[in-house]
């Protein structure tokens, strides 16, 4: 994979600029100090009394304790020499500061005479220092706290670069430097792939959006024949999926197959803390698209930035800013222009409607988790880069995965491929596949955490609780394996359902089959031990959970029939539901879930207290062995 990060040529970046001025303006100072020095030098007060009568002096300033002297313009060091003969004075004066190369000074002594004279020698006399007003000094009283401040705020901006910035790597400044620089800094953000190498061929199932992106390639590769038949294309599609399920894959194989650059960067980068560096993101990546046409841009998560704008408290400018470029650049673009924008987003209903009109992003194409034969052909695809045995049977992983995404699946036969290195095998088995299944659900095993004889049995009871009425009802699931062993993701034991087939529609009974096999751990604590442990609580969710859509959603209550109570909101995330009735009704239907629970509660104990000596018998073999097999199960239920 031919793989390059794009970058512009850039001007120097700001903070370059001006720590060269400043070095160039401390060697100017410097200079320009040495040239400057004035020597302050203490003469006697005799000496001071022969300047003033020799007519040298213009002025006298004088302080409680010294007096300093200030000689006439046109007095040279030659002139005073026979006066301060005592001294060695350099001849000639400052060049640049036009200034005396010396001050004198003296002690102050009690002279009463000292006023009269000065006025006999017309010396003028006060008791403020005279300003000595250099180049150098006005230079440095000026330029000095402009440098320092500059430089104060070159530190603060690279501090909250940086912090912004976080972990992120490369460090340093970013590429375009502070101020006028920020959304030049971009180039570095979004990453170019001059080749994806991806076809549609490394994408397993989603057929039906491959469908609608073939049309895409076919235009990216034939533009003439859209053009010559007068034909627009779409400028942009959302692609709409949950998280993981190929929706970058897709994008990457559209400018695989269509053989054009692929530039991918994700909403969240686009927008910064300074207002404007979004904008100006978006600008760049359109500007460099443009000219590197055909190509695909992608944009990850776009709804970071494509939120539905408001102007209610709280709304985000820089958002704002950076959705207003990002629309006025998709306007931007001819149709026929050989740009293609692509959009991943698992919240389609957050999405600003500009966004959405014919012309932007106008096309959705949804990106499915997979079904039964979709996940085979995933694990197909990614058992092709790994060495596998041939008892491998793809399609009994992809029966225990339901619900499982393309990354789910990915994953699983990447930890297969693991588990087998660690295990020195040089290929892998079904079972390192089946184990690895469990991994990415329940975590790893772990040994390490040991559990009281008590609290063994408990679990072992519980577990078997659950499969033993997934056996007994006709409606329910078969088993595929029970442990007690504990996992790393909490679970101290479970029970793995496989159902024969992806199922799109359950029945009321099979909904109730399923909450009962739910409740039946905790049926298994009350008819063993009489109480119940903590050991239930997530089942107790999920039935509850099940048992609630019955009710408010599927309308599967005789006391509301069909009337809907919530909805669900972001169905390609974990699906909140949202309440749509009012209070009293809310309550009337939490006691109809409870009604329902409590019928499968006790559905659950009837069929234990009916089958103990089953619950008895697995629940030993399961202690001594800690796991056992769907079909062990099997056979020890049939022999009682
Ligand atoms: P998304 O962008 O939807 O979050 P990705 O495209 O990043 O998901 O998918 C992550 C990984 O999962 C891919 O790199 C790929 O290995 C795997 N994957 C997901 N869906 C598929 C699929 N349909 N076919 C093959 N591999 C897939």
């Amino acid at each position: 994979m031919n793989k390059n990060k794009y970058q512009s040529i850039r001007k120097p970046p700001v903070w370059v600029v001006i720590i060269i001025v400043f070095f160039i303006l401390s060697i100017v100072l410097n200079f320009a100090a040495i040239g400057s020095a004035t020597t302050s030098l203490e003469i006697t007060y005799d000496e001071f009394l022969k300047l003033i009568e020799g007519g040298f002096a213009d002025s006298v300033y004088m302080d409680e304790d010294q007096i300093q002297i200030t000689l006439k313009e046109d007095v040279t060091v030659d002139d005073i020499s026979e006066v301060l003969s005592n001294y060695e004075l350099s001849s000639g004066s400052n060049w640049f500061t036009s200034q005396r190369s010396y001050i004198f000074y003296t002690g102050r002594i009690e002279d009463a005479d000292l006023v009269a004279t000065l006025r006999e020698y017309d010396v003028s006399f006060s008791q403020e220092i005279p300003a000595q007003a250099s180049l150098l000094s006005t230079i440095m009283s000026w330029v000095l706290p402009i440098v320092i401040m500059y430089l104060v705020l070159f530190l603060l901006m690279r501090f909250f670069m940086r912090r912004m910035r976080g972990s992120e790597s490369g460090g340093g400044m970013m590429g375009g430097g502070m101020m006028g620089g920020f959304g030049r800094s971009k180039a570095k953000k979004y990453d170019v792939e001059e080749k994806t190498g991806v076809s549609f061929a490394d994408v397993a199932g989603e057929d039906e959006a491959k469908e609608s992106l073939e049309e895409m390639v076919d235009y990216l590769k034939n533009p003439d024949r859209y053009i010559k038949i007068g034909a627009k294309q779409p400028k942009g599609a959302l692609l709409v999926g949950a998280p993981g399920t190929g929706k970058t894959l897709l994008a990457k194989a559209v400018a695989g197959e269509a053989g054009v650059p692929f530039y991918h960067i994700t909403g969240s980068e686009f927008v910064e803390m300074f207002v404007g560096v979004g904008a100006s993101r978006v600008r760049d990546l359109f500007e460099t698209a443009k000219k590197n046409t055909p190509c695909i841009i992608f944009i990850d998560e776009i709804d970071a930035i494509g939120k539905k704008r408001d102007t209610s408290f709280g709304s985000n400018d820089e958002r704002e800013q950076t959705l207003n470029q990002l629309l006025s650049e998709m306007d931007g673009f001819e149709t026929n222009s050989g740009i293609i924008v692509l959009a991943a987003t698992n919240r389609p209903e957050v999405l600003d409607q500009a966004l959405l009109r014919p012309g932007r992003f106008d096309r959705r194409i949804i990106v499915d988790k997979p079904d039964l034969a979709g996940r085979e052909n995933i694990l197909k695809v990614h058992g092709k880069k790994v060495l596998l045995s041939s008892d491998v049977d793809f399609h009994s992983v992809a029966l225990t995965t339901s619900g499982a995404s393309g990354a789910d699946l990915a994953n699983i036969v990447n930890e297969a491929a693991l588990l087998a290195v660690k295990l020195r095998r040089s290929y892998v088995i079904q079972k390192d596949l089946m184990d690895s299944v469990e991994t990415v659900f329940a975590g790893k095993e772990k040994k390490g955490r040991i559990l009281s004889q008590k609290e063994r049995q408990m679990v072992a009871y519980h577990e078997v609780g659950h499969a033993l009425i997934s056996a007994l009802q006709k409606d329910a699931q078969p088993i595929q394996k029970i442990t007690i062993v504990p996992h790393t993701m909490g679970a101290l034991g479970f029970t793995m359902n496989v159902p024969e087939e992806d199922r799109y529609l359950l029945t009321k009974e099979e909904l109730k089959a399923q909450i009962t096999v739910l409740l039946g751990g905790r049926a298994a604590e009350i008819v063993r031990f009489g109480t119940a442990t903590t050991g239930a609580s997530n089942d107790i969710e999920r039935a509850t959970d099940m048992a609630r859509k019955m009710v408010s959603q599927y309308g599967m209550s005789n006391r509301f029939g069909s009337m809907g109570l919530q909805k669900t909101q972001e169905q390609y995330l974990d699906g909140r539901d949202v309440s749509t009735c009012s209070e009293q009704t809310g309550a009337e239907a939490d006691e109809e879930v409870r009604k329902l629970i409590d019928q499968c509660q006790h559905e659950a104990v009837r069929l234990l207290e009916e089958n103990r000596s089953a619950l008895e018998l697995i629940a030993a073999r399961l202690l001594e062995k800690e796991s056992i097999s769907g079909e062990e199960f099997m056979e020890l239920l049939k022999g009682i």
